[in-house]
């Protein structure tokens, strides 16, 4: 999956080859237990035949996942986006472009697993906000503050100051 026979786009400048993927959740494993991805993947886009040997990806990733927000723990809804621009240039060609980010394909096939893994991975933010002013749990009793607030001392010193503080009397 998610190979492409270029073979005959090669034959001229110009020609392209329509992309349209869907990734159903179980195939992707990215993130393991942390990340569940609510939606499949869908990847539209094309490879075009720019020139040379090079063939150009462009598209676009859309999906949704499911996190833990980093406050609360809620679990919130992802949406995730990405513009895909990628250039592949044959094996049997030397890189003469000078451009440094371009992938390197094998006889006629374009492998795009590796781009969209990591077009998924960067896609996803290391941290979520169920919203943005998210009060998050108090840290003495473990309640949810978007809920109203807790018993405890309203007094706003972090615990773990207090620990610190009583190893260096
Ligand atoms: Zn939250
Ligand atoms: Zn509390």
């Amino acid at each position: 999956m998610l190979t492409y026979q270029v073979k005959s786009l090669i034959k001229d400048p110009g020609l392209s080859l329509s992309v349209h993927e869907v990734l159903e959740p179980e195939q992707l494993i990215l993130g393991g237990e942390r990340i569940r991805f609510l939606t499949p993947v869908t990847i539209e886009g094309s490879l075009r035949h720019i020139g040379g040997w090079i063939i150009e990806f462009k598209g676009t990733l859309d999906g949704a996942v499911q996190m833990a927000c980093s406050r609360c723990t809620k679990a919130t809804h992802v949406p995730l986006h990405s513009d895909i621009t990628q250039r592949y240039i044959a094996d049997r060609q030397e890189n003469e472009s000078g451009d440094d980010d371009v992938e390197v394909y094998q006889d006629e096939v374009i492998d795009l697993t590796d781009l969209i893994n990591s077009e998924i991975c960067m896609a996803i933010p290391m941290k979520v906000l169920c919203r943005a002013d998210c009060q998050g749990l108090c840290p003495v009793c473990g309640k949810d503050l978007n809920e109203g607030p807790c018993g405890c001392s309203q007094d706003d010193t972090d615990p773990r100051w207090d620990a610190l503080k009583s190893l260096l009397q």
